[in-house]
């Protein structure tokens, strides 16, 4: 039976091996009216979706073309979410990895919440944090990073991080959206004060059947990404920690002074 007034979920998928759902993100697909999902989202997680549902397509590359742009306008996802809710429907957004990192969550729930409809999240694994887990990356680790800092290479308005102030911190550096400007963001670093031979390692496609990985002294990073045709999307992960990955890669890095 439906309710009167609808609700959306924006819920995260995971970073691709569709095992990596969350029960709760299962059981709420499977009472879903209409999906609305990204592209990053493996289509196998549909599966989990009752036979006929509508499936809405809004990524930047599959999406629904407005105006002859190829991605869908943020603003016109949260309209449409909004004319669903209100008809009574139950409304999934899927989003990659977990929908409030750098999955502009945040920004939805203010709409939905704004235009007086019911919402929640669903958390799920951010691909940051999945990246370093297959490979055996511990992002924390008590003997060597006591925190671990979530970044994105692409920030609004082109301005970079304060790589000084995140050195200083020791923490494990994981950066989303990093692959295009990772030249610049390692020469960055580099003039910030990080050494050379920091252990990196880039990940694309992490947990699913294609991914690929490559690790390799900080200086040497963007040289072995091209290298290897690494591409989007793929997280970096940079600090000591990177020198627990189970790759043969590895012996690639310098290794650690006592
Ligand atoms: N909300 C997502 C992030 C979206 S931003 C999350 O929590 O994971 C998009 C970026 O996420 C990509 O550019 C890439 O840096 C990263 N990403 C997403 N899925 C990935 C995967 N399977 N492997 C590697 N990186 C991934």
């Amino acid at each position: 039976m439906r309710r009167e007034a609808g609700k959306v979920w924006l819920i995260g998928a995971g970073p691709g091996d569709p095992e990596l759902l969350t029960l709760k993100a299962v059981r709420v697909l499977a009472e879903a009216d209409v999906v609305l999902v990204d592209d990053l989202v493996d289509r196998r997680v549909l599966a989990h979706a009752r036979p006929g549902v509508r499936i809405v397509e809004v990524g930047k590359r599959g999406g629904c073309r407005i105006n002859s742009r190829a991605s869908t306008p943020q603003a016109f996802i949260e309209k449409l979410m909004v004319r669903l809710a209100r008809r009574g429907a139950t409304v999934v957004r899927l989003k990659g990895g977990d929908p409030f990192v750098f999955g502009r969550g945040g920004e939805e729930l203010t709409a939905l919440r704004a235009a007086g409809v019911e919402a929640a999240a669903v958390c799920g694994i951010t691909a940051g944090l999945a990246a370093p887990a297959v490979l055996g990356i511990p992002v924390t680790h008590r003997d060597i990073a006591s925190g671990v800092t979530l970044l994105t290479g692409h920030a609004r308005g082109g301005s970079g991080p304060d790589w000084r102030a995140l050195r200083a911190t020791g923490n494990t550096l994981v950066i989303y959206m990093g692959m295009t400007r990772l030249g610049v963001l390692v020469a960055d670093m580099l003039a910030a004060g990080f050494p050379s031979d920091t252990p990196a390692c880039a990940v694309q496609d992490a947990t699913l059947p294609g991914q690929r990985e490559i690790v390799a002294p900080l200086a040497g990073l963007p040289r072995a990404v091209a290298a290897a045709g690494l591409a989007s999307p793929a997280i970096v992960v940079i600090g000591e920690v990177v020198r627990l990955a189970s790759v043969k890669a590895c012996a690639e890095l310098a290794p650690r002074t006592a």
